[in-house]
């Protein structure tokens, strides 16, 4: 076999998911480019990201704090000119909320009041020492199943804890994240998504984004109002198995 140049790898792949994305958009009567692409970067090299820079990628998605702030320095180096933006979409421990606020642009994790507290002390501390002016964006993980060892706040709990966000002077709530459960009906996990992200909606006009949809389930999250799709493998491969 001819090796495949990475890049031409890449780009065929980016093809094919815009081109996924705005299928779904079509067949769900949305305007195609009304749907955002996260490019999500776990365990990928900080090369390979320089590479989706080129391509014209500029939001990547890290599920690990050590990482991602290496990486995003990585990234900075190799492309000083280009501004990638960096959400974190992975469980976060309260005592690495101050690593997050001088490299997240988004953190769409959060599924607690005292995960809110903990960056919105970041932000405000990191604020009195000359960083970050502006509060950071944030999207509440909602747990489709109630599941709490997979993260994400439950129905009952969403409105108290988007309240809190709103009440912190570092946080901005800008939306919903949620991931479907394993072995779930795509479906209808993300009907129930919708219709979480619409009361959020309806009580925080300013909760715009959804962010829902993965390389297996983009279409369905799309046919239900995502505003955002996380794609890693269909992107850039199979990660090794350790690593999911
Ligand atoms: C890894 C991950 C993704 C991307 O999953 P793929 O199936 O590789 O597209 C999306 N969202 C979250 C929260 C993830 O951890």
């Amino acid at each position: 076999m001819v090796p495949v140049d990475r890049r031409e790898e890449f780009a065929r792949r980016l093809d094919a998911v815009r081109k996924r994305i705005d299928a779904a958009c079509v067949a769900a009567g949305r305007a195609p480019g009304s749907v955002e692409l996260l490019a999500v970067t776990k365990t990928v090299p900080a090369e390979d990201v320089a590479t989706l820079l080129d391509l014209g990628l500029t939001a990547f998605a890290e599920n690990r704090v050590q990482e991602a702030e290496a990486k995003a320095a990585a990234v900075a180096e190799l492309r000083p000119e280009a501004r990638a933006r960096w959400h974190l979409v992975g469980s976060l421990q309260r005592n690495k909320a101050r690593s997050v606020v001088h490299w997240a642009d988004r953190v769409e994790s959060v599924d607690s009041i005292r995960l809110a507290d903990a960056l919105d002390a970041a932000v405000r501390r990191h604020r009195e020492t000359g960083g970050r002016t502006d509060r950071l964006p944030i999207l509440l993980q909602y747990s489709v199943d109630g599941d709490p060892l997979r993260g994400g706040v439950p129905r009952a709990d969403l409105i108290r804890l988007a309240e809190h966000v709103v009440s912190c002077a570092g946080l901005r709530l800008a939306g919903l994240m949620a991931v479907a459960p394993l072995g779930a009906d795509p479906d209808a996990a993300f009907a129930d998504v919708a219709a979480a992200a619409a009361a959020l909606r309806d009580r925080f006009p300013q909760a715009t984004v959804l962010s829902a949809g993965m390389s297996a389930d983009l279409e369905a999250a799309i046919r239900h109002g995502s505003s955002l799709v996380r794609v890693g493998t269909a992107l850039v491969g199979e990660r090794p198995l350790t690593s999911r």
